[in-house]
């Protein structure tokens, strides 16, 4: 399984997979359509599904377009978004597994960032091989989505949820908020010698225009605020050491930073 990562409107990240020896295709979070047909059509790929992670526009947006050009195309998203994705097909839920050519991924529901959200977690394939994880707008490369629909102890479960996969999994969100994510960070924890690192490779990195997507699960866990709420060090930060105070308190400054 190749993937593709297709810039789209502003800050997005669309992925597109894709097995070279069936020419099928999936596309994640499908935010605009010509992008997606340009790279199909450069691979000489089919489209069969979308797999979205939840019903935001910059997420979903080009699911119609997409099966009009694809018919019987597949558009998976969570049971909890039934009626706000346009043209969905199959219902998902917690443990449901989708198999791309023969891959198979595992739903999380991940609720947070809003309701319905999902992500698609492929374990690795064999031994010293990554896992590929798309989380969509739970969490970020150094960051996290807003809660817009749910509450601190909700989006920490998720991201605790996400925590206990493997370091070595690539992490496919869906925006390209890493330089300020890891500004923040380091309000945060500016003592964090992994946490400055990152930043300066980040920084040289955008300063080429050069994504920083996908990020290794790894690093999120040794840099990232939002899945260090039991460190002593971002407990001091914020004043407090109940988990679901840390996070609020992170979110809330994060917010306004
Ligand atoms: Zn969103
Ligand atoms: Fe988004």
């Amino acid at each position: 399984m190749e993937i593709l990562r297709l810039p789209a409107l502003q800050t997005n990240y669309m992925f597109l997979l894709h097995d070279p020896v069936s020419h099928q295709a999936v596309v994640v979070d499908p935010a605009e359509p010509g992008p997606v047909l340009e790279s199909l059509a450069a691979q000489g790929a089919h489209l069969v599904a979308i797999f979205n992670t939840h019903h935001h526009r910059d997420h979903v947006g080009a699911n119609e377009d997409l099966a009009a050009y694809y018919p019987g195309l597949a558009i998976y998203a969570s049971q909890h978004d039934q009626g706000r994705i346009p043209g969905q097909t199959h219902v998902l839920q917690e443990g449901d597994s989708i198999c791309f050519t023969g891959r198979p991924a595992v739903v999380l529901e991940v609720p947070g960032h809003t309701h319905g959200h999902i992500a698609y977690y492929f374990p690795p394939t064999a031994p010293g091989e990554p896992g590929e994880l798309f989380c969509g707008d739970t969490l970020f490369a150094g960051g996290c989505g807003r809660l817009f629909e749910g509450t601190p102890a909700e989006m920490l479960h998720s991201l605790g949820r996400l925590r206990q996969l493997p370091d070595q999994t690539r992490v496919w969100c869906a925006h390209e908020y890493t330089e300020t994510n890891l500004a923040f960070a380091l309000t945060i924890e500016p003592a964090n010698p992994d946490l400055q690192a990152r930043y300066h490779q980040v920084m040289a990195t955008r300063q080429r225009h050069l994504p920083t997507i996908p990020s290794w699960l790894g690093d999120e866990k040794r840099t990232n605020p939002f899945l260090r709420w039991d460190r002593p060090a971002v407990q001091a930060a914020v004043g407090a050491s109940e988990p679901v105070a840390v996070f609020a308190q992170l979110r809330q400054r994060k917010d306004h930073f």
